[in-house]
């Protein structure tokens, strides 16, 4: 790995600690690549204790970073975007070795993971406060916003870059310090923006980060040490109940970005070429790796076969493979755990009669390949529409009205993203109104972007990242009543 970057003192393995390179007091943890199972990075694993310090020198250098003017953090941060831009290939390389994603795809999480960093470096110069009217004639009534303080983090691996740099962005933008347990997974990716973070000027201690392959230990850390004042956890629902659960005992602020079950909906008028894109891009991106990824397709009837076919013919023309070669459209999954989910959810649809359209099967003799698979005749009494696959699984659901689907697709716990394909307006409106969901995409599959606020409603999650709603998360309202 090292021979293929351009700056191998991007490769960092040690965690990063107070402004420091330390190793870890629990010794050494294993990264693999998944295309090919080999070991490529021995990473520093840190002890609770480790992560404690990190929190205690985060709340030193919280109070400097808060004093300084918002241009000011806004300049560094600017700095820290800017590196990440001009090391964008480097960055990608690591996280195709340790996650798996195309490089073309990893290129793309640097520049978005990177532009969260750009938006809140501008956001910053526009927190802004309040004069409320008095209730009393002598009584000003000032609202201001004040940084929360030191923020524990705790991200996925399925995307290393950008789950780490929407939330360090506007918390740091905010004034608060930054403690990131990446996911034991995909250290590097997180590691490498430690070292931009030196270059960048960010002043030793606001920002650590804390490899360790006791994410129940560093979890519980988090929510136990009274100087932690804010969790922001991306994740599964059950992890995020635990760790509101445990946040409970702190009262600590919490954002959760948790699980999607996400329904994509053809209707009769759709555009059918434009909902077969849209659903490679929404179902295949990161091999259906993705919280918002489509988990359940519907098509309604009169346009179900013909959708199926046209899906079919671009999914058996995609290309697996390792991501670091050119012209691979889906690289392997992250680990043999989650191919038997892809197995299972195959199995429990065709046992209760749904047919294989394509792919189902594993492919090659290393790494951790699945051929993109599309099963039709799927019903709601199966697996996939209540669980989340996040593998290369399109199960295709048949409506026949709009009230039926809207009621399937709302039939979860989860309401993080849907989609749906449909050209009449009317239809349009109720639709994105119905839809119990934080996100909805109208006749696109893609929708991330940091300037809109992304999250979900129901077990999907609490708060939002992206725009200027995500700065919010990092600010406390302090009301101070003035008499004059
Ligand atoms: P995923 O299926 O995306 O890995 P998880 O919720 O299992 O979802 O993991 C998300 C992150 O939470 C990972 O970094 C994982 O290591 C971490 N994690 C898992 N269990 C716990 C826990 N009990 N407390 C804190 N973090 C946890």
């Amino acid at each position: 790995l090292t021979e293929m970057l351009s700056d191998p003192g991007l490769l960092a393995t040690q965690a990063y600690i107070a402004g420091q390179w330390v190793d870890g007091e629990d010794g050494q943890f294993e990264v693999t690549n998944p295309a090919t199972g080999e070991v490529i990075a021995m990473v520093a694993d840190v002890s609770r204790a480790q992560v404690a310090v990190a929190v205690e020198k985060g709340r030193v250098a919280q109070k400097e970073w808060a004093a300084k003017t918002a241009k000011e953090r806004a300049n560094i941060l600017r700095k820290w975007f800017d590196l990440m831009m001009a090391n964008q290939e480097d960055l990608a390389i690591i996280m195709t070795a340790e996650q798996g994603k195309p490089l073309a795809e990893a290129r793309g999480e640097i520049a978005y993971g990177a532009s969260f960093v750009e938006f809140y470096a501008e956001e910053c110069k526009r927190i802004m406060g309040e004069i409320l009217p008095g209730h009393q004639p002598d009584k000003r009534l000032h609202v201001i916003k004040q940084p929360i303080g030191v923020v524990g983090s705790i991200t996925p691996w399925n995307f290393p870059n950008a789950m780490i740099t929407r939330k360090a962005g506007p918390a740091l933008a905010a004034g608060c310090a930054f403690v990131a347990r990446p996911a034991s997974e995909t250290p590097l990716s997180a590691l490498a923006l430690g070292v931009l973070a030196t270059r960048a000027g960010i002043p030793a201690g606001l920002l650590s980060i804390v490899p360790s392959s006791d994410a129940a230990g560093i979890g519980k850390e988090f929510c136990e040490n009274p100087i932690v004042r804010k969790l922001t956890f991306t994740g599964s629902t059950g992890v995020g109940r635990i760790l509101l659960r445990q946040a409970a005992d702190q009262v600590m602020k919490c954002s959760m970005e948790l699980g999607g079950n996400a329904p994509f909906i053809v209707f009769d008028d759709a555009d059918l070429d434009a909902a077969v894109e849209g659903a490679i891009a929404c179902k295949f991106r990161n091999n259906g790796q993705t919280c918002v990824c489509a988990n359940r397709i519907y098509v309604q009837d009169a346009v179900y076969d013909a959708f199926a076919e046209k899906l079919a013919a671009r999914v058996k023309a995609m290309k697996v493979g390792n991501g670091l070669e050119a012209g691979t459209d889906l690289g392997p999954l992250i680990t043999e755990k989650a191919i038997e989910k892809v197995e299972d959810h195959l199995a429990d649809a065709t046992s209760k009669g749904a047919t294989l359209i394509c792919g189902g099967e594993r492919i090659g003799n290393e790494g951790t390949f699945y051929a993109p698979t599309i099963v039709t005749g799927v019903t709601q009494d199966m697996k996939v529409s209540k669980e989340e696959t996040f593998g290369p699984f399109a199960p295709l659901f048949r409506f026949k009205d709009t009230d039926e689907v809207i009621a399937m697709a709302n039939d979860t716990i989860f309401g993080l993203a849907a989609y749906f394909y449909a050209k009449d307006l009317s239809r349009v409106t109720k639709v994105s109104e119905a839809l119990e969901y934080g996100i909805v995409g109208v006749n696109t599959g893609i929708i991330s972007t940091e300037g809109a606020p992304f999250g979900g409603v129901k077990q999907s999650g609490l708060g939002r990242e992206g725009s200027h709603h995500g700065i919010e998360e990092y600010l406390e309202l302090k009301y101070i009543c003035l008499s004059v």
